[in-house]
């Protein structure tokens, strides 16, 4: 494994809260507008700790999903400036913890601090150990063009593309019409399983 588990894992909420924009959700709506979204997330996700359900929980918890998606975005050395006023900001303080059956694992703000601060940290928390480990590449945006999904790509060989195979088929079968056209084929034919597999080898690191 690239990452630690607890890393892992908080990437993928990272991941899955940046993902409510409308550019990126599978709905193509906003995912995140109601309280009841987030606190469906937070279930999915089994996020701990504190949670007040109110306006100005989703309020914060909404622009540190923007901060985020910015964050996931950055080159080293800005990502590490961000990291570290994230930390400074919450007054992190590291310290292993285990509950919950979830191993020991760091927590640097307490259950009892506002959920914005929470997962803004343990972001922050994240990037420290991907950035340690020179994994930010991992890190990447969906190449769909419609898309602006963020994903976590914790493959051996760091080949995947794509947020999801939502997007890894509508690619597909777009490339497919694509040459279909090129070659004078009948198109709106459906993608074989073959250019599906070609579309998703033929692979690049973003960053
Ligand atoms: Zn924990
Ligand atoms: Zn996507």
């Amino acid at each position: 494994m690239i990452f630690t588990h607890d890393t892992v894992a908080a990437l993928g909420f990272m991941a899955a809260l940046a993902d409510t924009v409308p550019e990126a959700s599978a709905s193509g709506e906003d995912e995140l507008e109601t309280q009841a979204q987030l606190a469906a997330l937070l279930d999915q996700w089994i996020y701990t700790g504190r949670r007040d359900g109110d306006a100005r929980e989703l309020d914060e918890v909404r622009a540190a999903r923007d901060r985020l998606r910015h964050l996931w975005l950055l080159p080293r050395d800005e990502a590490v400036d961000e990291v570290n006023a994230i930390l400074a900001e919450a007054n992190a303080l590291p310290r292993l913890v285990n509950h919950d059956d979830l191993g020991w694992h760091i927590h640097a703000v307490s259950f009892d601090s506002p959920l914005a601060q929470r997962i803004l940290v343990e972001a922050a928390m994240s990037f420290v150990d991907v950035i340690r480990a020179d994994g930010l590449d991992r890190l990447r945006e969906c190449d769909a063009d419609d898309c602006t999904g963020l994903f976590v790509d914790v493959s051996k060989n760091g080949s995947r593309r794509f947020c999801s195979t939502r997007c890894g088929n509508r690619m597909a079968v777009r490339a497919y019409r694509a040459r279909a056209n090129e070659e004078g084929a009948q198109p709106g034919q459906p993608a074989s399983t073959r250019s599906i597999t070609r579309a998703s080898a033929a692979s690049t690191v973003r960053r």
